[in-house]
């Protein structure tokens, strides 16, 4: 049987700066889309409402009283961004991770569906208003005529947001296709830490720094040290602060690291024809080591930069190649020897334990990744396909080596370069390490 995955992808491109009076239009459209965005989060947060239907159901009449000459399916739209934005709110709440009551609605984006939008032609879109429709020429580039000549379609929602001091719209387009998964030839086991991510190819492994916990500590304590300062100087809301915050640019760097490391993992599978294998996550990093960070919203982070975040890239970046993706139970994957089934001893911070009944040596990472791909091929909570030319036989691992403890490692400096792993490693510097 064959299964066909949906990959979306989203496109940002720009309107050409428009003349004042069609300007205008959308802001008066962004005031209204704002005001019922504002009211119904207030509301469905108020009486706990998460969901579309429901909340359209009860707010639809009054919706449509308030403004009247706008097209009806903005109400559709507004409850569809209300909802989402109520939920993660309650969510948060939830877990003790907002002190407000309700959600601040920052900065808002009007969304589009199928009546209030298309395209037209492949250089302009039409949106209705309550003017009517007006065409809107975009400024297209590169990224979207790639998107374009490759397959993919466009859905039938979409996004714009205003930018005032240009005088344009930014907009959010929505890129499909439909992806079909192989089947898999064998494993690649990947384990996610704080600090890098361990894959395992063929029995050798290789370690791929991120430092994503320094890098989300350091930035956590810049932060502080910038809203302290500032603070004093001019007040809890200051533009100043916000710009040098903005400054920092951890977002960019966070996501640029997941989405690098997303791809030489996928691309290594990929060409081989493996099925990706990851732990499956809770919602809470109980068992990881980002425990003995107290502070919950750090702890939070961390995991979302760390575990969560660079888990969903490589996720989003296998679909987008019909790669398949095995989930096992991440449970003592790192504490048990694969061969002997006992438990290993870590000395105090060390990630070299010694296994307690054969006495070899281990590299924690290592570990994790044997663990995972014993329990991919056991198929362990999944739907694993039959194991074909891979160490099926524990006996026949390549161990008694270094390779149980002595993986390759590759700082960021270095793989960040590359686009694949096989390019790094063809990188001299790396050579000489694994030597
Ligand atoms: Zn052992």
């Amino acid at each position: 049987m064959r299964e066909i995955v949906r990959v979306t992808r989203t496109v940002v491109v720009r309107s050409c700066r428009l003349p004042r009076k069609v300007f205008r239009v959308f802001i008066e459209l962004e005031g209204m889309y704002r005001n019922m965005v504002e009211q119904l989060v207030m509301y469905a947060v108020r009486n706990n409402i998460t969901s579309f239907t429901r909340l359209k159901a009860l707010k639809y009449r009054e919706l449509r009283g308030l403004y009247p000459h706008l097209p009806s399916h903005y109400t559709y739209t507004v409850c569809q961004d209300a909802v989402t934005r109520a939920k993660s709110f309650l969510r948060l709440k939830k877990r003790g991770l907002t002190e407000r009551e309700y959600p601040e609605v920052r900065s808002v984006s009007i969304w589009l569906d199928d009546h209030l939008w298309k395209i037209d032609g492949l250089t302009s879109i039409e949106v209705a208003t309550h003017k009517g429709r007006l065409s809107i020429d975009l400024v297209l580039h590169k990224q979207y005529w790639r998107y374009v000549s490759r397959g993919w379609r466009l859905a039938s929602e979409a996004r714009i947001r205003l930018d005032r001091r240009n005088r344009q719209l930014i907009v959010y387009l929505i890129f499909v296709k439909d992806v079909e998964v192989y089947k898999s030839r064998g494993y690649l086991p990947v384990d996610v830490n704080e600090n890098n991510v361990t894959i395992l190819i063929d029995g050798y492994a290789y370690i791929l720094e991120t430092g994503m916990e320094k890098l989300v500590l350091g930035y956590y304590y810049r932060r502080r040290r910038v809203q302290e300062r500032y603070d004093k100087l001019y007040g809890t809301k200051s533009r100043a602060k916000r710009k040098v915050l903005r400054k920092l640019k951890e977002r960019e760097r966070k996501r640029d690291i997941k989405w690098k490391i997303a791809n030489i993992v996928v691309r290594v599978a990929y060409v081989r024809q493996y099925a990706v294998v990851l732990e499956k996550l809770g919602r809470n990093p109980a068992n990881n080591m980002i425990k003995r960070i107290e502070d919950d919203q750090l702890r939070h982070r961390i995991f979302q930069a760390s575990f969560k975040g660079i888990q969903k890239a490589i996720e989003e970046k296998a679909r987008e190649y019909g790669v398949p993706v095995v989930y096992v139970d991440p449970k003592n994957t790192s504490k048990q020897c694969p061969i002997h089934r006992a438990p290993i001893k870590y000395g105090n911070s060390s990630r070299i334990g010694r296994c307690s009944k054969g006495g070899e040596l281990w590299h924690r990472d290592v570990t994790a990744c044997w663990n995972i791909l014993l329990r991919a091929l056991r198929g362990d909570g999944s739907n694993a396909p039959s194991p074909v030319g891979l160490y099926v036989d524990v006996s026949r691992m390549p161990f008694g080596t270094k390779a149980t403890h002595d993986p390759t490692g590759i700082p960021r400096s270095l793989w960040a370069r590359w686009k694949s792993l096989e390019e790094t490693l063809r990188n001299p510097e790396v050579m000489e390490m694994t030597l």
